[in-house]
């Protein structure tokens, strides 16, 4: 499931592609450090770099990716990412945004 799923057409990364970004992260994923093994398989999180204009994919497990999509990540993991609150604020979909959040 991609974050924009429902507001745009998927992303085409390949296969290739994928496996290439998972090793960059050294097939980790990139918030809590669970290797694709014990995650049992690393999402695909979409994240968009809107000072560069373009947007990029990082593996991430089911129980971060979910995190990540539901507004929840803290400020330490939004740097380890690196973006900022501000630009992470950004990312997730209104609807997905908790009330009485830090921001
Ligand atoms: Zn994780």
């Amino acid at each position: 499931m991609s974050l924009f799923e429902e507001e745009r057409p998927r992303q085409g990364i390949g296969k290739t592609e994928w496996e290439a970004i998972k090793k960059i992260h050294n097939n980790k994923c990139v918030l809590c450090g669970r290797t694709d093994k014990q995650a049992g398989g690393l999402e695909k999180a979409h994240l968009k770099a809107y000072s560069r204009g373009g947007s990029h994919v990082v593996p991430m497990c089911a129980i971060c990716h979910k995190k990540f999509d539901s507004g929840q990540l803290t400020v330490t993991q939004i740097k380890k990412l690196g973006l900022t609150p501000t630009s992470y604020k950004r990312l997730i979909p209104k609807k997905k945004r908790p009330n009485n959040s830090w921001w």
